[in-house]
């Protein structure tokens, strides 16, 4: 699902005025919904998964493409298509006496001069950048962290000097990958900018792990996440409720709360699972081998989880897929949606009365995993 916009290779000279509409730069399929809240720039240093395997994802995202490194060179050149359309942007911003001011009488006034810039994907995305303030950037695609060191240095050492008012440079990671680098690699490249990391963690369980083929343990998770931290960068943890299905849900709760308590990272963010036709974990739920929980049991999973976490982190759950409701009407979802979440341990006794309030309404009130994804047949 590349982004397969024309690139201009037409010199140094494309930068100049008029050819806005002609500068293009590569952008890949996805980022994490915060990452989308704060309008970040997305810069694609890698393509697709470096691992390809895990059984409820399988790289679908990317098409299941192979991975590949991008060039130092390659991704200095966006940087430079990004910076040549920011330069214009606020060329235009000075020209209507806004001194610089990226706003939307900016944007109105350039697409009236150039409509085509309407349908310019770069454009957009470095416009909304920079009309949203411009301080913060995510490197795709989905382990940007496996570059060599010194490459992805030289990568983010080049966004800030080309973009000094970035505040924040983001990238997911795979724990497998974090484990590997040494201490002394995670701390230049923090001190060089990059300073947050996504990581998939799923579970904690290493049974899950290796069922869902994760490609990690439990002990690598830990490894990964505390040398994240100690090196000074700002962690999210992805969980995945009900990797483990029935069978498996307080082994997968328990477990992924103890790597947690040890990991204590900024944020931990729900995902429940969903599958689909064309995932390995799907067609063991087609043939009866995994059955999905039902919303209670995934409540009472959660419910799991939160009681047995002892953490100092932000619990969120920023994402459609946290569909559980307060009533019927199915119009307020249980759980704010917000990517800050709930801060932990304050705020840990009021998401288990919201626990206790979900599993009080009717279980055909909120949705089932299988209604989202139309297999209500089965
Ligand atoms: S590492 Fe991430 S992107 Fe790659 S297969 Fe696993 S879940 Fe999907």
């Amino acid at each position: 699902m590349t982004n397969d916009l024309p690139r201009d290779d037409s010199g140094t000279d494309k930068f100049a005025s008029g050819k806005l509409s002609s500068y293009s730069f590569e952008v890949g399929p996805i980022r994490p919904p915060s990452e989308g809240g704060s309008h970040s720039l997305l810069l694609r240093a890698t393509r697709n998964c470096s691992w390809n395997r895990c059984r409820f994802c399988y790289g679908m995202i990317y098409n299941r493409e192979k991975f590949q490194l991008r060039s130092v060179e390659d991704i200095k050149k966006d940087i430079d298509t990004v910076k040549a359309i920011a330069d214009e942007i606020k060329a235009e911003s000075w020209k209507l006496g806004y001194g610089g001011v990226v706003n939307a009488d900016v944007g109105i006034d350039m697409v009236r001069n150039d409509p085509s810039l309407r349908a310019n994907q770069s454009f957009i995305m470095v416009f909304d950048w920079l009309h949203f303030g411009g301080s913060t950037v995510f490197l795709q695609d989905a382990n940007t962290l496996i570059m060599p060191t010194d490459q992805l240095l030289a990568v983010v050492k080049y966004l800030k000097e080309a973009f000094p008012a970035i505040e924040r440079i983001t990238s997911y990671a795979r724990a497998k990958t974090l484990a590997k680098k040494s201490l002394d690699e995670l701390k230049e490249l923090n001190r060089a900018g990059l300073s947050r990391l996504h990581v998939g963690l799923e579970t904690g369980d290493d049974e899950v792990l290796a069922y869902v083929d994760k490609g990690v343990t439990a002990a690598e998770q830990i490894e990964a996440g505390k040398k994240a931290a100690e090196a000074g960068l700002e962690l999210s943890e992805y969980v995945m409720i009900d990797l483990g299905g029935r069978a498996m849900s307080e082994q997968h709760a328990k477990n992924t709360a103890r790597v947690l308590n040890e990991i204590n990272p900024d944020f931990i963010r729900l995902r429940p699972l969903m599958v689909g036709p064309g995932l390995p974990l799907y067609e063991d739920y087609a043939q009866g081998v995994f059955e999905l929980s039902s919303p209670h049991e995934r409540l009472r999973e959660v419910k799991t989880l939160v009681e047995n976490l002892h953490v100092t982190s932000r619990l969120s759950f920023d994402h459609f897929l946290n569909a559980w409701y307060r009533d019927s009407t199915r119009h307020n979802t249980l759980f704010k949606q917000d990517y800050d979440g709930y801060k932990f341990p304050e705020e840990k006794n009021k998401v288990l009365d919201l626990i206790e309030e979900g599993l009080r309404i009717d279980e055909s009130a909120h949705i089932h995993v299988k209604e989202m994804i139309g297999m209500t047949h089965l």
